[in-house]
């Protein structure tokens, strides 16, 4: 069966790549959760665009006028693309990292943190200096979201009787199961108790619309290059007065309004209270017109016929997989939640690393292998799974544990069929 539309055009597309068997074979990049080839679309419009590139918010210039209004309205044309409330602040950052670190350093001193242990570790790791609440996985959405309430129930009282700040960081499909977190939910619960929630939104936005009231979430972060644009470039969207609160990310030009001597000798700073405040430093121009031309070619296209086009792919593989008996798709919330093209697998006598590389050197298709920047996640699939037997190899294993690593294929808006046929053949 042919899909319900053509893929969109994206970089890369004839590229031709040797094989080990002789020949060549064009290259079939099914590692889109990692990065996601660049549409033709945001190419061009950078390539128009970088003859007048000049200096951001700093040269009286007409390129640096040219520059700062493109900079200035790519902010606009994200914050539409996330449906933001109208106060809301929209920073470009370098990545969803880079995003959720500034958010992390902007949280209020006594703030709680609540954060699943099945997340990426750019959802995981950043708020390590916080009082952090780490929640087991979950096996369903529902359990999600009473493991939530529960933790937040118990939270301490304060001496003046309230509970303290909190914030819950949660992921929207997951970058191992592509499975969709119940997002809407998880913010009514987060809210109801009192907290505030960021969505990590990498593998949600470049799937499916992303509305910042409609899911009511308080941020959302997403990356650049995992949404078709290149690479550099992240965005934090959200309520402003946790961020105006908050010193800023870098210190710098551009974050800075009034830089005075004092008499005692040191300096005083009247930091800004836009975006800007975070943005310290020559912004990346490029980086945020790419993910704008993005925001827009995607909205253009149609999330509508995205998505059903990405459904069709996905029951491609899946159907393709359950072929074959060796292989195990991991899952959390079983086989019939709604999920974006992100699928990893193991395969039963077969060393993870070996296959993936294999399906490079033998047929040109591109996938990742390891534990995706998700360990704890991959762990609890892997390891609580009894049907697997040892060895699916990981190379750091110690003596005595549990060899772990999966394979993990990954496509959207620019995969041909050509390129999950030759995968599901491949894999049987
Ligand atoms: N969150 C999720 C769910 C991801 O998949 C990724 C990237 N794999 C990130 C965060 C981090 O994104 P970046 O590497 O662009 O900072």
């Amino acid at each position: 069966a042919q899909s319900v539309c053509a893929p969109l055009p994206v970089l890369g597309r004839d590229v031709t790549v040797p094989l080990v068997t002789g020949g060549e074979v064009t290259y079939a990049a099914l590692d889109y959760a990692a990065s996601a080839p660049a549409l033709q679309r945001v190419w061009d419009d950078v390539a128009a665009y970088a003859p007048y590139y000049g200096s951001v918010h700093r040269g009286a210039g007409y390129l640096s006028q040219l520059s700062t209004d493109l900079f200035e309205n790519a902010r606009r044309t994200v914050a539409e693309f996330l449906d933001c409330r109208a106060d809301d602040q929209v920073i470009f950052t370098r990545s969803t990292t880079d995003s959720l670190n500034l958010l992390a350093r902007a949280i209020p001193a006594d703030c709680q943190v609540f954060v699943f242990e099945t997340e990426h570790h750019a959802s995981l790791l950043p708020w390590q200096d916080a009082r952090v609440t780490y929640l087991n996985a979950p096996r369903t959405p529902q359990q999600a979201v009473e493991t939530l309430e529960r933790a937040l129930a118990d939270r301490t009282v304060s001496i003046e009787g309230g509970y303290g700040p909190a914030l819950v960081c949660v992921t929207g499909a997951s970058n191992v199961t592509g499975e969709l977190w119940p997002v809407r939910e998880l913010a009514a619960a987060a809210h109801a108790h009192g907290a505030r929630i960021v969505l990590d939104a990498a593998q949600l936005a470049p799937h499916h619309p992303v509305s910042i009231q409609d899911l009511d979430v308080d941020w959302v972060a997403f990356s650049g290059h995992k949404l078709y644009a290149p690479f550099g470039s992240g965005v934090l969207a959200g309520r402003a007065d946790w961020l105006v609160a908050a010193e800023p990310y870098l210190a710098g030009g551009g974050a800075s309004r009034k830089v005075t001597r004092r008499e005692d000798g040191g300096v005083a700073v009247q930091w800004h209270e836009t975006a800007a405040r975070h943005e310290a430093g020559s912004p990346n121009v490029i980086g945020a017109y790419s993910i704008a031309s993005a925001c827009k070619a995607l909205t253009e296209a149609g999330f509508d016929t995205l998505v059903a086009r990405e459904q069709h792919l996905i029951t491609q593989v899946r159907e393709g997989l359950a072929e074959v008996p060796e292989v195990r798709i991991l899952s959390l919330f079983g086989d019939d939640a709604p999920r974006v093209g992100v699928i990893s697998f193991v395969v039963d006598g077969w060393n993870s690393s070996h296959f993936a590389a294999a399906l490079s050197a033998e047929y040109g298709i591109g996938v990742r292998d390891g534990l995706f920047c998700a360990h704890p996640l991959v762990r609890t699939l892997l390891g609580s799974d009894p049907q697997i037997q040892g060895e699916c190899g990981a190379p750091e294993a110690a003596p005595g544990e549990k060899s772990l690593n999966a394979i993990r294929v990954s496509f959207g808006a620019g995969t041909p069929d050509e390129h999950v046929e030759r995968f599901v053949n491949a894999v049987r």
